[in-house]
């Protein structure tokens, strides 16, 4: 097989070491695992078995076809948007649906209602029943394994989320489920009064940093490009489209197999950073489709098909870039050859 042009460095030790820190950070809760949007774009089935090996056991996706991709790796996956008339014909055995609508607890009944979740909204307003629909009696019968819900603003400081915390915790006992799960990465670090039974980090597994007790977590993924074309520039040349870069001085500039169409967004114009070692390599003018060019006069023997690394630590690209950290690694495209160290 021939490889690509363009790969994502994945850190598999990071990763698992992440998921440990966050294990140990959710107290005597069970830590899973969010895996949707295929692995936050790492690929769903590499973390699975990785963090399956360090003792995970819960997973999570958002549709039933990511379900399906997983289902001979044998482990328990919770389907977050549970079930549509359409899903309910070819469902994997390893996997059940959270419901998040009287409607689909209904469907779910109507077919037998095994095993389930279930979410309850407590103030976000996203998914989920509500609570007073609990008291009502909407799930009595139901086996339930865990009973979740999901934080709206557990990056920030806002009394909110005491408030839903307190909401949930007043479910305790009042439906069938073995479990009670809240948080996510960021609720994790509100600490352990947030974890319940189950914590459900994702994006902090992936080097998501949201609050100052992530700071053990580690960068899990470098993208890395190969220089297709050298050129020297003359003072007064340009470079790219529209002519946003206009060299100051005779320089050296390195163009890069890279583009937004890989999910290296036009915001990096001007701003990203690649590296060669220790040295530092500007983007300079747009970011064009499939191409970013680099200012490389640092690394004198940089040349056509060496690789360079691109600045990718997820808080601090986030500051620089204007997008989420969640944004910059699901944004990853299909072109970027997944290799794991
Ligand atoms: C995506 C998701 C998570 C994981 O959230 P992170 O912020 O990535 O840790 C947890 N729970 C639910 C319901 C989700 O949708």
């Amino acid at each position: 097989m021939t490889h690509s042009p363009l790969r994502l460095r994945l850190d598999g030790d990071a990763l698992v070491a992440n998921w440990r820190l966050l294990r140990d950070m959710s107290g005597g809760a069970a830590c899973g695992a969010a895996i949707k949007a295929d692995g936050y774009g790492l690929g769903a089935r590499e973390v699975v078995q990785r963090l399956a090996e360090a003792g995970c056991r819960d997973f999570f996706v958002a549709m039933w076809s990511e379900a399906r991709a997983l289902a001979d790796l044998g482990v328990s996956v919770s389907v977050l948007h549970g079930v549509r008339d359409a899903d309910m014909e070819d469902r994997p055995a390893n996997a059940r649906p959270v419901l998040n609508t009287i409607e689909q607890v209904r469907r779910w009944r109507e077919a037998g209602g095994g095993l389930c979740d279930v979410m309850v909204d407590t103030g976000m307003n996203r998914l989920g029943i509500a609570p007073e629909d609990v008291a009502g009696g909407l799930l009595d019968g139901l086996r339930i394994d865990t009973l979740m819900s999901h934080l709206a603003c557990a990056d920030e400081d806002v009394p909110l989320n005491e408030r839903q915390r307190t909401a949930f915790a007043a479910l305790a006992g009042r439906t069938s489920a073995n479990r009670m799960s809240l948080a996510n990465s960021a609720g994790i670090a509100l600490g352990t009064d947030y974890a319940f039974d189950l914590t459900r980090p994702g994006i902090a597994l992936y080097g998501g940093r949201q609050r100052a007790a992530h700071a053990g977590i580690r960068q899990v993924v470098t993208p890395q490009v190969q220089i297709l074309q050298r050129r020297r520039v003359p003072a007064g040349g340009i470079v790219g489209y529209n002519a946003t870069f206009t060299a100051p001085a005779d320089m050296e500039v390195a163009v890069l197999n890279l583009g937004y169409a890989d999910g290296y967004l036009r915001c990096f114009s001007g701003k990203g950073r690649a590296r060669a070692g220790d040295a530092v390599l500007p983007v300079i003018g747009r970011v064009s489709m499939d191409l970013t060019a680099i200012a490389v006069d640092a690394v004198p023997g940089l040349a056509e098909g060496d690789w360079v690394s691109l600045d990718y630590a997820l808080p601090e690209t986030a500051a620089l870039s204007g997008l989420s950290q969640y944004e910059l690694i699901t944004g990853l495209g299909e072109r970027f050859d997944r290799v794991w160290g």
